[in-house]
C-alpha cells in the first residue's frame, strides 16, 4: 500500500476531524447487486475492488454539487427535552432494540429480526413513527415485514428505491391506535441487508456513509437497522437530509440486545458498541449497551486485539497485524484521555470502548466504540505531536460529546464537534503541554481562519474544509476564549454540569448558554458576537 504524505498544509486528512457518515453514491450499489452472484463466486476478485485505501488526497475546499435536495422541514434551534407532565412514566421509557442477525461472512449478507419497544416520551399523541433507514442509501436493504403489537402493517411510507437519498431513507409508519404521552409500542421489523463495498472516501459527491459495508479484510456495519428518530413536540421528528460532510443523524439514547449468528459457521473476530454478554456458541454472540446513541459491529477474521483496563471499563485496540505499534499507541492514548476526561468532565457509562482500525481513511465516532483512520495509522512518527495521538483523543472525547450528551448533528454540530476539538486541548495540557504549544495550535489548527459562523447548519458549510473551519476550529478558539473569560474553575464546573444535566438527552445551544449562565455572570456577548451568527 502506497503511503504518500501531504504537504503539511494538507496534511490533516479527513478523518482528522470524524467525517461524515454520509455522502451519494449511485453505481456502486447498483454493481454490487447485480453482481452478488459473482461476488458470493468470486468473492477475492471483489474484493479486491475495494481493497485499495490510498492516503488521502489534498483536501479541496471547493463545494461539492448539492443534489436536488428540499430543504429540511423540522426545525429545531429552540428544542429542549420534554418531561411528561401527566401520569407517570414506565421505569424505562429509553427505546428497546433488540436485534438477532443472521450473517453470511462469505457473502456478507444478513437477515435481521428487529424488536423495538417504544415508548411515547412526548407530550403529544403520536399517529404515526418515524425510522430513519441509512442502509437505502446504497441500495443495500431489503424490507421483509413489518408489524405493529404483532399486527402486520403494509400501509407504512417507504420509498427505498427513490433517487432522493432524503426520501429513501425515511420510513413512516401509520398507528392504527394512536400512540397517548407515556404509551408504549412494539415494532418489530424483518429486513435483510447486502453490503455494498465501503465507498471511496475521495468521492466528495458521495452522499452515502463511507464506513458501512465490507473491504477486503473488514465489515462494518454502521447505522445498518431501522432506528425511531427522536420526536420533540412543537418540533415533529427529527429527520434530516444527508449531506456530503458532517454528521446529519440525531440519536435518542435506547438500549440494545444484539445477537450476531454466523450462518457459515465463520468465527470472526468482533468489535461491538456494547459488552458482549454471552457467547451462545462459536458462531452466536450476543452484545448488550445501555443509554446508547448507535449500535455499531465489526468483523474481521484477522483483527488482532490489545486492551487495557480502567476502572471497570476495559479498552480495546482493535487491529492488523502489520499495526501494532500504531495500534499500541491509539490504545495509549485513548486510555490516558479517557482517564483525564473522566477526570475533567464525568465518568463514561459504559462497560466497553473498543477502538477500531478502519480498512479505510476515514474515522467516526459511534456508541462505545470509534474507528480510526488507516491512512492515520501508516503516517504515525511516534511522536506525541501526530495526528495518530489528536484524533485518537479527538474521537474518545466524543464518548462524552455525542454519545452521553447528544445534539442534532445537522443543526447544530458544534455541540458536539467543537467540544471534542477542545477536549484535544484538555489532553495535551495534562499529558504533553509542551506539544500543545509547540505543535497543536500551529500544526493541527494550521488553516484556521476566524469566522463568526461557529452555530452553522452542516448544510451551510461551503465544503468539509470550510465547514471545519467554522465549526470545529473556530468553536475550539470560542471555547479557549470562553475558558480565559471565566476562569478554569468556572470553565470546568459548567462542563461537569452540562455533562449531568444533559447525559441520556439531546442537548440544543440554548441549554449550553443556560447551564454556562448558572456558573458564571460575566458578559459575554463580545465573545458571543465574535463567533456565532445568532444571538444566545
Ligand atoms: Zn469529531
Amino acid at each position: 500500500m502506497s503511503t504518500r504524505l501531504l504537504p503539511p498544509a494538507f496534511r490533516i486528512p479527513r478523518s482528522a476531524f470524524c467525517i461524515p457518515r454520509s455522502a451519494f453514491r449511485i453505481p456502486r450499489s447498483a454493481f454490487c447487486l447485480l453482481l452478488s452472484a459473482f461476488c458470493i463466486l468470486l468473492s477475492a476478485s471483489c474484493l479486491l475492488l475495494s481493497a485499495c485505501s490510498p492516503t488521502p488526497a489534498p483536501l479541496s475546499t471547493a463545494t461539492a454539487t448539492p443534489p436536488n435536495l428540499t430543504p429540511d422541514t423540522v426545525a429545531l434551534d429552540t428544542a429542549t427535552p420534554v418531561t411528561p407532565t401527566s401520569t407517570p412514566p414506565p421505569q424505562n421509557t429509553r427505546p428497546q432494540y433488540t436485534l438477532d442477525v443472521q450473517f453470511n461472512y462469505t457473502n456478507k449478507s444478513a437477515l435481521v429480526n428487529e424488536t423495538i419497544v417504544y415508548t411515547n416520551n412526548s407530550t403529544d399523541t403520536l399517529t404515526s413513527l418515524v425510522l430513519a433507514v441509512e442502509p437505502t442509501c446504497t441500495k443495500s436493504f431489503f424490507l421483509n415485514s413489518l408489524a405493529v403489537n404483532q399486527l402486520p402493517i403494509t400501509n407504512y411510507q417507504f420509498e427505498p428505491e427513490n433517487v432522493q437519498a432524503y426520501i429513501r431513507h425515511r420510513l413512516e409508519i401509520p398507528l392504527v391506535t394512536p400512540l397517548a404521552p407515556n404509551g408504549q409500542v412494539t415494532v418489530q421489523i424483518s429486513f435483510g441487508l447486502i453490503l455494498p463495498t465501503v465507498a471511496d472516501f475521495r468521492d466528495e459527491t458521495d452522499l452515502c456513509s463511507q464506513i458501512y459495508g465490507y473491504t477486503a479484510q473488514q465489515v462494518n456495519l454502521v447505522d445498518w437497522y431501522p432506528f425511531i428518530v427522536p420526536y420533540m413536540t412543537g418540533k415533529g421528528w427529527v429527520l434530516h437530509n444527508p449531506w456530503y460532510y458532517g454528521e446529519y443523524l440525531t440519536y435518542e439514547a435506547a438500549d440494545f440486545d444484539v445477537t450476531v449468528t454466523f450462518t457459515d459457521g465463520a468465527t470472526p473476530v468482533i468489535a461491538s458498541s456494547g459488552e458482549e454478554v454471552s457467547s451462545i456458541t462459536a458462531t452466536s454472540h450476543e452484545f448488550k449497551i445501555e443509554a446508547g446513541r448507535t449500535f455499531a459491529l465489526s468483523f474481521a477474521a484477522e483483527y488482532r486485539v490489545l486492551s487495557t483496563t480502567v476502572g471497570d471499563v476495559t479498552i480495546y485496540s482493535y487491529y492488523f497485524p502489520p499495526y501494532e505499534v500504531s495500534a499500541n499507541a491509539v490504545l495509549k492514548a485513548t486510555v490516558q484521555s479517557f482517564e483525564i476526561y473522566v477526570q475533567r468532565f464525568g465518568p463514561y457509562p459504559h462497560k466497553t470502548l473498543s477502538v477500531v482500525l478502519g480498512d479505510f481513511n476515514d474515522g467516526m465516532e459511534y456508541s462505545g466504540l470509534y474507528y480510526h483512520s488507516k491512512g492515520i495509522f501508516n503516517t504515525y512518527d511516534g511522536t506525541p505531536s501526530s495526528h495518530l495521538i489528536a484524533v485518537s483523543v479527538h474521537e474518545t472525547a466524543h464518548q462524552w460529546w455525542f454519545e452521553q450528551v447528544a445534539n442534532d448533528q445537522g443543526f447544530e454540530p458544534w455541540l458536539d464537534e467543537a467540544l471534542a476539538t477542545y477536549s484535544e486541548i484538555v489532553y495535551y495540557e495534562t499529558v504533553q503541554p509542551e506539544a500543545l504549544a509547540s505543535w497543536w495550535w500551529t500544526y493541527r489548527f494550521d488553516p484556521y481562519v476566524p469566522l463568526n459562523m461557529v452555530d452553522s447548519r452542516i448544510y451551510e458549510g461551503e465544503g468539509q474544509r470550510p465547514y471545519w473551519n467554522k465549526v470545529y476550529l473556530n468553536g475550539a478558539h470560542f471555547l479557549q476564549d470562553l475558558r480565559a473569560r471565566i476562569g478554569d474553575e468556572a470553565f470546568f464546573a459548567f462542563i461537569q454540569d452540562y455533562l449531568a444535566q444533559m447525559r441520556g438527552k439531546i442537548a440544543t445551544t440554548d441549554d449550553f448558554f443556560r447551564i454556562l449562565r448558572l456558573r458564571t455572570s460575566a458578559d459575554l456577548s463580545d465573545l458571543i458576537a465574535q463567533y456565532f451568527q445568532n444571538p444566545h
